[in-house]
């Protein structure tokens, strides 16, 4: 399968990790939208949190374990004042690499809410 964030996560592709562990990968955006944005990535492939919970049980234990590892980044990475964390679901969502992923922005006041 000829997915990004797949390659990545097998290190197919480098990408510098900011945090792991058993379920996941925290790498940085190649384009970040704020001072500090992240990518909490899921290791197993699966496009998005809808297809995630086509299994509830997977669905829960991989959300998660999402947001378990982003509050760990939160600390490692000095979060403390806030952050946001956003996952664009489909076309509409603004999802544009179909392997599910949570963002992770702070680093500063973010400006603007939603859309
Ligand atoms: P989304 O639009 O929600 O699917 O988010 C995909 C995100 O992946 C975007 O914010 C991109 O900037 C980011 N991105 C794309 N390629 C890479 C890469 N090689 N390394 C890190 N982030 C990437
Ligand atoms: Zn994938």
């Amino acid at each position: 399968m000829d997915c990004l964030f797949c390659k990545i996560v097998e290190g197919r592709i480098p990408s510098p990790r900011v945090l792991e562990d058993e379920n996941a990968i925290v790498i940085k955006d190649i384009q970040p939208h704020a001072k500090q944005h992240y990518l909490v990535i899921p290791k197993k492939h699966m496009q998005d949190v809808v297809d995630a919970f086509s299994d509830e049980r997977q669905g829960r234990e991989t959300i998660g374990s999402l947001f378990s590892l982003a509050t760990k980044l939160a600390e490692k990475e000095n979060l403390g004042e806030g952050f946001r964390a956003i996952i664009n679901t489909g076309v509409n969502g603004g999802q544009t690499i179909f392997h599910l992923h949570l963002h992770i922005l702070g680093g500063q006041k973010l400006t603007g809410k939603f859309a």
